[in-house]
């Protein structure tokens, strides 16, 4: 359910082969120069294998029929993968779990004052498309996870609806109370919309999608171009995810039959206001209704109207009625068992479900991962013997809370702790530059991954494409000078939006999410148009960048199941620490510094609240003053980090050197029993702050921005929330959970040096 655009960092390489494959060899991390030359082998063998065509083949069958949870075509793709796997020659079966998920039966969108408009809330087929007419097993436009409810009150247009836009509305002086809102998409993960609105004393929400953001304002609309036509609506789930993903009603274990479950009314992550998606179609006759301030300029949209704030006069009744039934999940988990590590895992998933026929979300992502089981299963054919079990998942429940991975992971999690070397994650593909993001200590590993993939497109390998592209992006000279002399490009961190949270954030696995994209338009998220005829007229449509992502992750893969060594690198992530070490010391002052000027400007009377003069201010309450905090324990913390890593690049240095021998002796499988745990030492035991299931330090998704990532969550969010008590607590488990991590390091280290000795 990836929102948009992934931001960047592109590698690829999809081999042509024999003239890009690196001849060199014990120059792969983690293995003896005999282990490596092997493995150089075995990877070119491999990166032949995936076919375009068979790519096309599946997508076409996966996407055939709308294949949403419970449905019927969901459990027949299931079983149709699970054939797939099974002809692969790989050990596969389904795993199922009861989850809930509502399906609408009532909605409803009308304005009843001063005028009657009655919203569609209905995607009309598009002739030359055929998938777009299945209506009968659609499901209908909706947020999945919203309460029901029946409303009628007047309409507040709220721009993206984040907290900042309520600040805004605040000094406009209008309040939201006792109104239904009107949020657009995008500004922040969807499901802060109806959360933040709640918080205001909002009794309804509504969401659409701008055409300034998401229509004919981006390019040309489908089916001539490849944007949101009028009529389109972004399907989605609003649930509280960044307080925990997955079934509401079974927090932290596995959704299986006999689970212990909440009664729906105590489930604390459905909304607590009734929410509606509609298109811009539909949106038009609601804001053109309202008067009512003029919008300030950043919040107007691209439909032929005035914008105006309200409250009314326009009045909105808005009803939504679910069948809260438990629906069934299908995982589908294919295994290649490991030959001298069995119990030691390389997870690898995509989801599979969709919110209706879903080529691009997520059928894109997962005929790559097809293609490298196929692969996996002709290699094994012809004599590879994996170090480790490979397991390969096609997860259900994606699009609705990350229900398939996230009750798979809960349910597995004591075996993933001692076993999981690390997870990779893709959802959906898309053309162009290879986006990483994921655990640092798999940075360096991932670039090396990268430069030995060719991009279809420049036939350079997709780590240096991805190089050109941070050059040309680099806000500053810092930035290109970054991009050009830094060994390995930077890998973004993840906050949520697809089925690595539970691996990483929960369990604390080492994870990657991978993917092409940035080429492209697109138009058709979550709605009946994206289907088999948009992708193959508007995205990959030769898939030659599917190719590259089965090459780039497949290759992932293997490296990591067959490294003598488990590859992680910690300066990378010590250096990426002490970034966001720093940049929240600076978060703490500037923040310290707003809070006294603006104090002295309404002690002095001079406050202006809004940029432009002209528009009504009401100036706003006065924060309590704030406090310094002590970063020593951070800082300290990160000290000790950064020299444990050292330590531990200095003895691996040493045992890989003259052909690396050293790495292939007995003793190594309890250092790599170390680095397994090393990641895990990042999670603390009580989680974040009122939201006990995210338990990483480093890395979770934003309380207040969804997918957003937070780094140094506990810490950052304190000080954006001014509660500088629970920042000092943060600061001491932040710097506790670094402790951890760095003791696991300086134990590898030391394992390490007793190797090479
Ligand atoms: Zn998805």
């Amino acid at each position: 359910m990836r929102l948009t655009v992934r931001p960047t960092l592109a590698l690829g390489l999809g081999i042509g082969l024999l003239a890009f494959a690196p001849t060199s060899t014990g120059d792969l991390r983690g293995f003896t120069a005999e282990s490596a030359k092997a493995q150089r082998d075995w990877e070119a063998k491999f990166r032949a294998i995936p076919s375009p065509d068979s790519m096309r083949s599946y997508m076409r069958r996966l996407s055939a029929r709308p294949h949403h949870v419970g449905s019927p075509y969901d459990k027949d793709n299931a079983e149709w993968l699970l054939a797939r796997f099974k002809s692969f020659g790989l050990d596969a079966r389904i795993e199922t779990f009861d989850v809930l998920f509502p399906t609408p039966k009532e909605r409803a969108v009308e304005l009843v004052a001063p005028t009657r408009f009655v919203a569609k809330l209905q995607e009309p087929p598009i002739p030359g498309d055929p998938t777009s007419s299945q209506q009968a097993e659609q499901l209908p436009t909706y947020n999945a996870y919203s309460i029901d409810g029946d409303v009628t009150a007047p309409l507040v247009y709220v721009n993206y609806g984040v907290p900042a836009d309520y600040e805004r509305l605040e000094r406009l002086g209008v309040s939201v109370k006792g109104a239904i809102v009107i949020a657009r998409y995008f500004g922040s993960w969807r499901g802060i919309k109806p959360k933040v609105a709640a918080e205001h004393g909002a009794v309804g929400c509504i969401i659409y999608s701008d055409p300034r953001d998401d229509g004919y304002a981006q390019g040309e609309v489908y089916p001539q171009g490849p944007w949101r036509p009028k009529d389109g609506v972004q399907r989605g789930s609003v649930m509280d995810m960044p307080v925990y993903p997955g079934d509401p009603l079974t927090p932290g274990v596995g959704a299986t039959k006999d689970a212990k479950r909440l009664p729906v009314s105590e489930a604390p992550t459905i909304t607590k206001i009734p929410v509606l998606p509609i298109s811009y179609g539909d949106a038009q006759p609601l804001l053109a209704a309202l008067r009512g301030p003029v919008a300030p300029q950043e919040w107007r949209g691209a439909l032929g109207i005035t914008y105006r704030v309200g409250p009314g006069p326009a009045r909105v009744h808005l009803k939504v009625k679910s069948d809260w039934s438990l629906k069934t999940l299908y995982d589908v988990i294919a295994r290649v068992p490991g030959a001298t590590a069995p119990d030691e895992w390389v997870i690898r998933g995509n989801h599979h479900d969709a919110w209706v026929n879903g080529a691009e979300d997520p059928i894109s992502g997962l005929v790559p991962l097809l293609e490298e089981a196929r692969a996996y299963g002709e290699l094994v054919k012809q004599g590879w013997k994996p170090r480790r079990t490979i397991v390969y998942a096609a997860w259900d429940g994606e699009e609705p809370a990350l229900l398939g991975s996230t009750e798979w992971a809960e349910a597995h999690a004591d075996e993933l702790v001692t076993k999981a070397v690390a997870y990779l994650n893709s959802d959906t593909n898309n053309r162009g530059y290879l986006d990483v993001g994921g655990s640092h200590s798999l940075e360096q590993f991932i670039n090396d991954v990268a430069r030995d993939i060719q991009d279809p497109e420049t036939k350079l390998s997709v780590w240096k494409r991805a190089q050109l592209r941070a050059i040309a992006d680099a806000s500053d000279a810092d930035g290109r000078k970054e991009a050009r002399e830094r060994a390995n490009l930077r890998i973004d961190a993840l906050g949520s939006g697809s089925d690595f949270t539970p691996f990483l954030q929960h369990v604390g696995v080492a994870t990657l999410n991978l993917g092409f994209g940035g080429e492209g338009g697109g138009g058709i998220y979550h709605s009946i148009y994206d289907d088999f005829k948009w992708y193959t007229t508007f995205d990959d449509t030769s898939f030659v960048y599917g190719r590259a992502l089965a090459q780039t992750v497949g290759t992932a893969v293997m490296r990591l199941a067959d490294a003598d060594i488990v590859p992680y690198q910690f300066t990378g992530f010590a250096e990426t620490v002490s970034k966001y070490a720093k940049e929240v010391e600076k978060l703490a002052t500037e923040t310290r510094d707003k809070i006294d000027e603006r104090n002295r400007q309404l002690d002095e009377g001079v406050f202006t609240a809004t940029a432009d003069p002209r528009e009504p201010s009401v100036p706003p309450a006065r924060d309590p003053a704030a406090r310094r905090l002590n970063f020593a324990p951070l800082d300290d913390a990160v000290d000790g980090l950064t020299r444990a890593a050292e330590r531990y690049e200095r003895a691996f240095a040493k045992a890989q050197a003259d052909g690396g021998a050293a790495l292939a002796k007995p003793e190594a499988q309890a250092l790599n029993a170390t680095l397994r745990q090393s990641e895990g030492a990042l999670l603390s035991a009580s989680g974040l702050p009122r939201r006990p299931w995210y338990r990483h330090q480093i890395y979770a998704p934003g309380f207040y921005t969804g997918y957003g990532v937070k780094t140094l969550p506990g810490v950052r969010e304190a000080i954006e929330q001014k509660n500088w008590s629970e920042a000092d607590q943060q600061i001491a488990a932040t710097a506790q959970a670094l402790a951890a991590h760095t003791n696991a390091i300086n134990r590898a280290a030391e394992q390490l040096e007793k190797l090479g000795s």
